[in-house]
């Protein structure tokens, strides 16, 4: 099995899965053992199946997190920080193995049902089969009682108009999705992007204590921003895109 993401623990309980493929797919994030229940991780982003260059990112993905003792049949509830191919394709396989719970924002959700559905399904890239069961609200996500990885759930559109940046308050980490990258931002010229839109979920972000931001996708930045001074400087740095 070719092993095509790299994995970082950032701090316990929190698994940051790099992509280092060829072919365009998002890093994930696996939440581990903060559901109650049988299937206690949470798998967030879970990225492709397949693509160009003949990769199959899920494969890879389900090889690495089983080298740090995280089985994807474990997983419980995947969440979708947005519906574009490359972060949630994965997600109806990772249905059909696990029968795990989906969960979008609600805004994302009524999206990828109107235009965005139209968009990404004429992509050749599937829009999710599977239903989310869950639709996330701004505010706090209740996982589950055990482990105290306090989650917050931000509605930070303009990349997509229900992105979602994950905002885990007690290890100040923020699961940034496409929303704000190593010295740079998602893209605004998608179907559902705005550019006044982003520069204020930008502005919101950037307020918060932050010390490690998991993005997306790397940028020639580098793959991460950790370190709280460098997390200050990054948000200086993208607040001047505008
Ligand atoms: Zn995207």
């Amino acid at each position: 099995m070719m092993q095509l993401h790299r994995s970082l623990q950032v701090v316990d309980g929190v698994y940051f899965y790099l992509w280092a493929g060829q072919g365009i797919n998002s890093n994930s994030v696996v939440l581990a053992n903060v559901l109650d229940g049988q299937k206690p991780h949470v798998l967030i982003d879970p990225g492709m199946t397949g693509g160009a260059m003949g990769e199959n990112p899920l494969e890879s993905l389900t090889s690495v997190m089983a080298e740090d003792g995280l089985r994807i049949d474990d997983v419980g509830l995947v969440i979708g920080t947005h519906c574009h191919p490359d972060h949630f394709q994965a997600v109806d396989e990772v249905v059909r193995q696990t029968g795990a719970k989906v969960a979008l924002s609600a805004p994302e959700y009524e999206f990828l049902k109107g235009p965005g559905g139209a968009f990404y399904g004429g992509f050749g890239t599937v829009a999710p089969a599977s239903q989310p069961s869950m639709l996330l609200e701004e505010g706090e996500l209740s996982l589950g009682s055990s482990n105290g990885l306090r989650t917050e759930v931000l509605i930070c559109p303009g990349h997509s108009p229900g992105s979602i940046c994950l905002y885990l308050s007690d290890a100040k980490i923020l699961v940034s999705g496409d929303v704000v990258f190593p010295g740079s931002i998602g893209r605004m010229d998608f179907v559902g992007g705005s550019m006044r839109q982003m520069k204020e979920s930008i502005e919101r972000l950037s307020a918060l204590d932050v010390e490690h931001i998991l993005p997306g996708h790397s940028s020639v930045n580098g793959p991460l921003v950790s370190g709280r001074e460098n997390v200050i400087r990054n948000f200086q740095m993208v607040r001047m895109f505008f």
